[in-house]
């Protein structure tokens, strides 16, 4: 089945009406996390961009459904890594022209990659997430593409973040044996300081059948949260 469509459409947190998309046929990313609730069937690992011919009709039917619907924001929250539809500039430019800003979701990584770093400093919005705290961990539970290294990724983020006006958001997300000791904490913030996100969301696995392998009970998450982001 295509997976290219309008997802959902929800009030945000600052009250803005948010129309949520996916721009890929199914899941295409750079990692195959352990945890990953789009599951492992049919994935392709890659960190490279491809022509899908699905794309041009279902811009048609968003530019319709945006007129219809009249979002603020048009959020571009994909099966795994939005850059890999070669069209992703053209679901931006069709929110510009129309007066709407541009949420992207991404877990990051490809922001060392100079043009799908130019991609996202088009959006008004950029969101990346902070998971694994060292390298053993990064591999085991992340799987990246091979060569892909933690330095690397937090590099990458923290690069793109220097030149981008828009707001940067980070998801950190509390993985059961993978960051959830306490311990964890002083990584993660050290981390955050090198990435230098505007705004920080610390979350767990929240998954049906997920969560109850990888995500942290809620008085876990709750001490996490308050570590992580006092001042
Ligand atoms: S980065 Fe996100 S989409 Fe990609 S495998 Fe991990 S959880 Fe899934």
């Amino acid at each position: 089945m295509n997976q290219m469509r309008v997802k959902n459409i929800f009030t945000d947190e600052s009250g803005r009406k948010t129309m949520e998309i996916n721009v890929l046929p199914s899941k295409y990313c750079t990692f195959g996390c352990v945890f990953c609730p789009l599951g492992h069937d049919g994935r392709i690992k890659t960190d490279k961009a491809f022509h899908f011919s699905e794309t041009d009709g279902f811009l048609l039917s968003l530019s319709e459904q945006i007129d219809r619907e009249k979002p603020d924001v048009l959020f571009i929250n994909s099966m795994g890594e939005p850059f890999s539809n070669d069209q992703l500039e053209d679901f931006i430019n069709l929110a510009k022209s129309k007066n709407i800003k541009v949420s992207l979701y991404s877990n990051g990584y490809l922001l060392g990659n100079p043009e799908y770093a130019r991609l996202a400093s088009l959006c008004d919005e950029v969101s990346c997430e902070i998971k694994a705290v060292d390298e053993a961990s990064f591999q085991k539970f992340q799987r990246p593409l091979e060569g892909c290294t933690l330095e690397q990724y937090l590099d990458n983020m923290a690069g793109f973040r220097k030149n981008y006006k828009g707001e940067f958001v980070a998801y950190i997300c509390l993985v059961k044996g993978m960051n959830d000791d306490p311990k964890c904490v002083a990584r993660i913030r050290e981390n955050l300081s090198r990435v230098n996100p505007d705004r920080v969301i610390v979350e767990t696995v929240t998954d049906e059948k997920l969560g109850k392998s990888f995500g942290v009970s809620s008085d876990c998450l709750e001490e996490m949260q308050r570590a992580i982001l006092k001042d």
